[in-house]
């Protein structure tokens, strides 16, 4: 029997695991606060960073909720982040993309205090990732091994593919696999758009995770029977009543060869929002002294 991986459920036990911590620090008068710029139009990304807020105040995290003309100039954001790093209350800055062309993103990435980078992309948390050191884990990839931790898999000695090389995802995930800690110690293959023969490399598997972005590419002939399957991928497809949204794998005949599989939606997606919210609780525990227990 196939186990569907239900990223609601496990989203919510560590949501719930930081409400303690949560509490503590804010006895201690630190209450974790997360800021988030927005400096587009995009009605997606305005979705998304007042779904951060709704779950920062349900869990008892502050907000700061700025938003930038896409026509200011890139100074404005530099400041606005410096101000934020200035910023005794603030513990986590997350700058939403995509910025505005005339904004050049590493150079935004660069700027944020790597104590307050709470999504992890800044260059020296970078390097502690891969050095085996993280401060922050970026929470795609960190939701990705709590999902597989929930599902009580092994991912020690496993054969892991992960199919998609990106900053966000794909590299941070194939780095945690093959640190030589809980949640890695994999054998680990990293696919992309010029790998030869991705379907050998899909069948040879014990763990696929799929982060290209293609919808459905990943199909239940391409696995072996028993393949543990986390499905990254959230892409929008036109239908005849209107749209969807689905993953990276084609659920449907993915699952009966799957041991255990993600949905989409319900998957990965709210471990992303949650883990996000653990980085927050991480940095102010960091910068207020007052150790908590992180779920
Ligand atoms: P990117 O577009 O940045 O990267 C996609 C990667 O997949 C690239 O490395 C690309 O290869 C590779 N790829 C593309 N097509 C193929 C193919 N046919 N075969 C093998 N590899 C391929 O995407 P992201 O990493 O940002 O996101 C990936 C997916 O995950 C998207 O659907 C996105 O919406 C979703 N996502 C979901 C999140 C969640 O919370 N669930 C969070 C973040 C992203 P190459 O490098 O050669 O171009």
């Amino acid at each position: 029997m196939t186990e569907i991986i239900d990223g609601n459920e496990v989203a919510q036990g560590i949501r719930d695991g930081l409400v303690a911590g949560i509490d503590d620090l804010t006895a201690a008068g630190t209450t974790p606060c997360l800021a988030t710029v927005l400096m587009n139009n995009d009605p997606a990304s305005q979705t998304y960073v007042s779904m951060k807020h709704k779950d920062c105040e349900e869990v008892g995290i502050a907000t700061r909720d700025i938003e930038l003309d896409p026509e200011a100039p890139a100074a404005e954001l530099f400041d606005t982040v410096d101000e934020l790093n200035a910023d005794p209350e603030v513990h986590g800055i997350l700058v939403q993309m995509p910025l505005p062309d005339h904004v050049d993103e590493r150079e935004v990435l660069r700027r944020i205090d790597p104590a307050k980078d709470v999504d992890g992309f800044h260059p020296e948390n970078v390097g502690r990732l891969v050095a085996g050191n993280a401060r922050f884990k970026p929470c795609t990839p960190h939701g990705v091994q709590k999902l597989l931790a929930a599902a009580d898999v092994e991912t020690e000695g496993a054969d892991a593919v992960v199919v998609g090389r990106s900053n966000i995802v794909g590299k941070p995930m194939a780095n945690l696999l093959i640190q030589k800690a809980d949640g890695g110690n994999a054998t680990t293959t990293v696919c992309h758009s010029r790998t030869d023969d991705l379907e050998a490399k899909l069948r040879a598997a014990d763990i696929v995770i799929a982060a290209a972005g293609v919808p459905e590419m990943i199909t239940g002939d391409m696995l072996s029977a028993d393949t543990v399957v986390i499905d990254v991928g959230i892409n929008r497809v036109e239908t005849d009543e209107g749209s969807e949204l689905v993953g990276d794998v084609d659920f449907e005949s993915a699952k009966p060869k799957a041991k255990a599989i993600t949905p989409v939606p319900g998957g990965v997606g709210p471990m992303t929002r949650a883990m996000l919210l653990w980085n927050t609780v991480k940095a102010a525990s960091a910068e207020s002294g007052v150790d908590v227990r992180l779920p």
